[in-house]
């Protein structure tokens, strides 16, 4: 017997809707590329999302067709985004620090059909646009503007496009599984891969972050994502506010501790979501200027690892509890979130600071345990000790890869994540290292096999490994250990101009050690962890 009860389809479209019923007037306020705000709403949000969906309509595009941003936080990115998602389309947000080369890859993988850029990146599209052969609009993200138009003659002004726009446009009735938005994460090895995810994943996903014991969001609350719209989608962000009515600050490009902390004051945001570099940042300008971040009640540390003295500072100085996640972009992002439970509160001060380190536990909608070996399911126990892969499942967690037919899962259905983790007995998940040696620096990966591969070809050196050392500012910055080839009297400098061209300029390392040998493993490997405790500190001494 089936329930009695009405079916809707779980639709981003039914988020701005709801966004546009009951909080209209609710402000979303935006900085632009050229630092001007623009005071906006969830209704006007609404009304120029169904503008720009006149505007998709009009130039043909069919169900699941793919159209791309190249965007800071703003409010026009954010109605592309209802836009192109709420019509059926799918919204693919690129992370423009990526190399051109990576871009290009990146665009024609996904087969968009359309760019759409704010000015910033101008030039960066000028440079890729004739490797891109799918896209048939170019959308610059602002009014028009003479010097754009003359540089690039056939790219489209957004304001120009919605101007003369209908603001009613029937949302389609779309199948909950049916595709809304892509992301692509950075591999070991290889090219990025695409994450499709689906409305259905995504307004689940909103629900599970606006919990209290989640991002605790409510329709009292004015939150700032200074984590990108393209990093996997903001964590969800904008589809949570849009549910639970908060209003919002958009940041644009301007992400310095200074600009976010003016932010803050001057529009009294109460929560804010970023990566680590981004917090230490807004600390010491807070510091600085002696602002108290009075209105902030709660930051959401996420991307990478928060250190316990960066939660303590917020606590002492600004009274602002931190909130530590966990996730990645193949778990849309959030898998665990660190809230104490009610038998928690009994703990003294530090027994309760202590808990609240590890990376958290799962909402309901997500599973996660931890296993012996890779990819198996041979299940290690919840005792806060023993360390395994982390592995995960749930209703918005990846099942396999875009454009890969293959599930990324082990046999019997969970996402190996790369992580090595605990568990304790009440679900407490704390990363302990990675399985993968990428390096992350302010929030963004570097592969360390791509700088080897590129390394590694240079004449002088006979082998090399690139390690991810700790790094006061960037959380990491890669390191490389080279062994000279013989009699080779080859320097420091030479070796790192021969990154340039090959790599994005953030990504070379910022350090050559020369060694006389690499230690191998038994497999032949290179045992990168013994390295790591030799070296992993030596930009510290630096700064
Ligand atoms: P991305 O897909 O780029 O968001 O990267 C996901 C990876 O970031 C995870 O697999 C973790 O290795 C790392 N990560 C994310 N959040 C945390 C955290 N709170 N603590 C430690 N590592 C984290």
């Amino acid at each position: 017997m089936i329930g009695n009860m009405m079916f809707q389809p779980l639709l981003i479209s039914s988020l701005i809707e709801h966004a546009v019923i009951y909080h209209a007037d609710t402000a979303i306020i935006s900085k632009n590329t050229d630092g001007s705000i623009t005071h906006s709403s969830w209704g006007q949000i609404a009304r120029n999302s169904k503008r720009f969906a006149n505007v998709l309509q009009s130039f043909g595009f069919t169900v699941s067709d793919r159209i791309a941003t190249l965007a800071w936080n703003n409010h026009r990115h954010l109605e592309t985004w209802y836009g192109i998602s709420g019509s059926g389309l799918i919204c693919h947000t690129i992370n423009p620090r990526l190399f051109p080369e990576q871009l290009t890859y990146i665009i024609n993988d996904a087969n968009d059909k359309t760019l759409i850029f704010d000015k910033t990146f101008l030039n960066l599209v000028l440079s890729i646009k004739k490797t891109l052969p799918y896209v048939e609009y170019f959308i610059c993200l602002d009014g028009y503007d003479e010097k754009i138009q003359t540089a690039f003659p056939e790219v489209l002004f957004y304001d120009e496009l919605i101007e003369g726009q209908s603001a009613d446009f029937e949302w389609p009735e779309l199948d909950e599984s049916k595709a809304s938005s892509l992301c692509y994460t950075s591999g070991t090895t290889g090219h990025p891969k695409g994450v499709l995810y689906s409305h259905r994943s995504t307004v689940l996903h909103s629900y599970a972050t606006c919990l209290p014991d989640s991002f605790n969001f409510s329709a009292q609350d004015r939150i700032l994502p200074v984590v990108p719209m393209f990093h996997v989608n903001a964590w969800g962000t904008p589809y949570a506010a849009a549910m639970a009515g908060c209003s919002m600050v958009l940041p644009g490009p301007m992400l310095d501790g200074e600009s976010l902390v003016q932010l803050i004051d001057e529009y009294q945001v109460t929560n804010a979501l970023g990566v680590p570099t981004i917090w230490q940042g807004l600390l010491t300008a807070a510091r600085n200027s002696g602002s108290q971040l009075k209105s902030l009640q709660r930051n959401v540390v996420g991307g990478a690892a928060c250190p316990p003295s960066m939660a303590q500072a917020f606590k002492d100085e600004f009274q602002c509890e931190t909130i530590h996640a966990w996730g990645m972009t193949e778990t849309s992002p959030v898998g665990v979130i660190n809230q104490l439970k009610a038998k928690h509160l009994e703990l003294d001060e530090s027994e309760q600071f202590q808990l609240r380190f590890s990376q958290g536990r799962p909402p309901f909608g997500v599973n996660i345990r931890i296993c012996g070996q890779e990819n198996s399911n041979d299940e290690l126990p919840r005792n806060g000790h023993a360390t395994g892969h982390l592995q995960i499942k749930g209703h918005w967690i990846v099942e396999s890869y875009f454009n890969q037919f293959s599930h990324a899962l082990t046999e019997d259905g969970w996402f190996d994540t790369g992580d090595m983790a605990t568990i304790n007995q009440d679900g407490y998940m704390a990363i302990s290292d990675r399985s993968k040696d990428l390096i992350k620096s302010g929030g963004e990966w570097i592969s360390s096999v791509e700088l080897e591969n590129i390394a590694i070809a240079h004449p002088e050196v006979d082998m090399v490994a690139v390690i991810a050392a700790v790094h006061p500012k960037w959380d990491e910055r890669p390191v490389l250990i080279a062994k000279k080839s013989a009699s080779s009297q080859i320097t420091e400098d030479k070796i790192l101009a021969f990154f340039t061209d090959k790599i994005a300029k953030w990504q070379i390392p910022d350090k050559v050690i020369f060694v006389d040998s690499i230690p191998v493993g038994g497999t032949g490997k290179v045992l990168k962890k013994d390295l790591r405790e030799v070296y992993g500190s030596v930009l510290l001494a630096k700064e």
